[in-house]
């Protein structure tokens, strides 16, 4: 009987150097809604709109009365099977490196020690003017403190933003370098819950491709790399995932001492 987990299981155990790709659907069974799908806090808003960099810079209050609400709607949920599983796969020394397109800091929370967060994250806040950083803590501090919901800055009085990346704003300079250095060194690189439509991350299978490499998806959706997969999974991530490290135990017992 074909087992696509078992598939999966054995390319990444005959990786030499595995890469990790997250979207927000290795999210989705956390509770957090991807907004390119249907449903959640997004149904009413445009979030290419409100989400934008010029709706910060021309009207801040309207961004942070939209942006406050989702460091709660972060801190309200858990890591789901498949943030738990990369984490094993990164311990187990199988996966050398996560890039995650995701903000909610939950690879972290369930253990993946350095993920590369090419659209930044909640973790903090910058300002655009002054380039000052604040620990998450005290940024939501000063927002609400502050009489209209914007937090600012100390040292230069600008409304300042989190840490995550927001349409119109350039990606950061040194994750997405990083993110394609370790697209270059990868033999094997692994696809979850992203629908690779989202340049320039989308073109990081490619690379791996390119170099001769392979790659599996993980996704409910179709991707533009579905016929250059050595391993397609469709569906939900967490159970899955969970299959995987099963399959990755069950060889570790059959192998001769
Ligand atoms: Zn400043």
């Amino acid at each position: 009987m074909a087992a696509p987990t078992r598939d999966l299981a054995e390319l990444l155990a005959s990786a030499r150097h595995a890469v990790i790709l997250t979207g927000a659907g290795v999210s989705t069974e956390s509770g957090i809604p991807d907004f390119r799908s249907p449903g959640g806090i997004w149904e009413t808003v445009d979030p290419m709109e409100v989400g934008s960099l010029t709706t910060f810079l021309r009207t801040p209050e309207r961004f942070w009365s939209f942006h406050r609400p989702r460091f709660d709607a972060v801190d309200s949920v858990a890591p789901n099977p498949a943030h738990m599983a990369v984490a094993e796969l990164e311990r187990r020394g199988i996966v050398k490196a996560l890039i995650t397109q995701n903000i909610d800091g939950l690879h972290r929370r369930a253990g993946s020690t350095d993920p590369i967060e090419v659209h930044g994250t909640l973790d903090r806040g910058v300002c655009l003017r002054c380039d000052a950083y604040v620990a998450r803590d005290e940024l939501l501090a000063r927002a609400d403190a502050s009489g209209d919901g914007v937090p600012r800055c100390s040292a230069c009085g600008f409304a300042m933003k989190s840490g995550v990346v927001l349409f119109g704003e350039q990606l950061p300079y040194e994750p997405i370098t990083r993110a394609f250095a370790a697209a270059d060194r990868a033999d094997v690189m692994l696809v979850i819950g992203s629908s690779l439509l989202v340049t320039p991350v989308s073109t990081l299978p490619q690379v791996v491709l390119n170099s001769g490499g392979r790659i599996a998806i993980l996704t409910e959706g179709d991707t533009p790399y579905d016929a250059h997969c050595a391993v397609r999974l469709r569906g939900k991530a967490g159970q899955q995932m969970a299959e995987v490290i099963d399959h990755l135990d069950r060889t570790a017992d059959q192998t001769p001492a």
